[in-house]
């Protein structure tokens, strides 16, 4: 453990996670985020940094260190045990003009969406919100790939002046690194600055809302869609469809960069990993990414327009036809079957 003042002068350039440990096995982003960060860094020859703030954080800390940080800027302290965003935001800002890291990435989450915007602010720097991509273009600077106009494009932003180049990047896009508890990482304990907002919100007590679905991966029946679709109106009959065989619905990349359905839903390499005993496949052509994430499934069901698409070819059951007509009646034949 380093104490702040006794920290040398940075001779790399640094790229920074915000650590959100909250929900720590649930939400996976920082792990995401950090495991992205160091394949940036090779081409950028830098160090992977994650801030953590909070109380009673070593366990998280640790954890950073095991997924691929090499050094972890620490504010332990009482008063951080409960997040509060002024101060949180003042803390990073002040961190930021002192360490200037070149790039700082924020999990898209509530969290991220409501402190990211104002650190960049306070900052005078950009932010580009819900990246799916990041790489390092030839002039060594961040390219932040964005959807846009609805999801329609794919927006590359760069950020050529102002630093850090921030921005917020979709959970589940990103796969964390395995476990690695041999590594070792340099953690900078940091003193708490005397003059920090004071609390407009008293905080009396927080509760997490239950976890009402089941999870994707250990679903009896996954429903899942992918472009073949055609749109968000009609992919939302999957969830009716999966509602009535108390299923999950699963997703192919282009369904989640269009905003049919939340990144959580991805399915395959870059997502979960699925094994149901039926899995449908509607409008899905079977690329290999999103294959290989489903070969536990028992019984596959695949419906699609074109009879050579390589998931027909994996299917027990290949149906060929229009996607949206077949998800409409089987939704009007398991619904007759339910009132008989
Ligand atoms: C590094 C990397 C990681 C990736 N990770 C993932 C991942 O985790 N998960 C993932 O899914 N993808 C991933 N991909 C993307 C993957 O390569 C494919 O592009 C993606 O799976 C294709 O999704 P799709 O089948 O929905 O779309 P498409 O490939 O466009 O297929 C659409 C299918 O729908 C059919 N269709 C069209 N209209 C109809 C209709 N009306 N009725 C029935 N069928 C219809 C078409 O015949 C076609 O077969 C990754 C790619 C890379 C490079």
């Amino acid at each position: 453990m380093i104490k702040d003042d006794n920290m040398m002068k940075l001779n790399k350039k640094q790229i920074w996670i915000f650590g959100d440990y909250r929900n720590y096995f649930q939400n996976r982003v920082t792990l995401q985020l950090l495991a992205k960060s160091k394949e940036l860094s090779k081409q950028l020859d830098a160090e992977v940094c994650a801030v953590v703030m909070g109380h009673n954080t070593r366990e998280y800390i640790d954890e950073y260190i095991a997924h691929g940080a090499d050094i972890i800027y620490s504010f332990e302290h009482a008063d951080l045990s409960v997040y509060n965003v002024e101060k949180f935001v003042t803390l990073t800002v002040g961190l930021v003009q002192k360490y200037q890291p070149e790039i700082f990435l924020i999990g898209g989450t509530s969290f991220g969406h409501e402190f990211a915007p104002r650190v960049a602010k306070r900052l005078q720097t950009g932010l580009t919100a819900d990246c799916i991509e990041l790489s390092i273009n030839e002039d060594n600077i961040l390219v932040q790939t964005a959807p846009a106009f609805g999801g329609n494009l794919l927006a590359e932003i760069i950020t050529p002046e102002h630093r850090p180049q921030m921005a917020t990047i979709r959970p589940g896009i990103f796969q964390e690194l395995p476990h690695d508890y041999e590594r070792q990482g340099k953690v900078i304990t940091l003193d708490m600055p005397s003059d920090l907002p004071k609390d407009r919100i008293r905080w009396i007590r927080s509760e997490r809302e239950p976890q009402t679905e089941q999870s994707l991966e250990k679903a009896a029946v996954v429903v899942c869609g992918g472009r073949g679709m055609q749109s968000k109106k009609k992919f939302k009959k999957l969830f009716d469809l999966a509602r009535l065989l108390r299923g999950e619905v699963g997703a192919t990349r282009p369904v989640v960069y269009s905003r049919w359905a939340e990144p959580e839903t991805l399915v395959g390499q870059a997502g979960k990993q699925v094994g149901p005993q039926i899995l449908f496949s509607f409008g899905i052509s079977g690329a290999i990414q999103h294959t290989a994430a489903i070969t536990d499934a028992k019984f596959i069901i695949a419906i699609n327009k074109n009879s050579n698409a390589t998931i027909m070819k994996m299917a027990d059951v290949a149906i060929v036809s229009d996607a949206n007509q077949v998800c409409s009646a089987l939704i009007k034949a398991f619904k007759n079957r339910i009132r008989e």
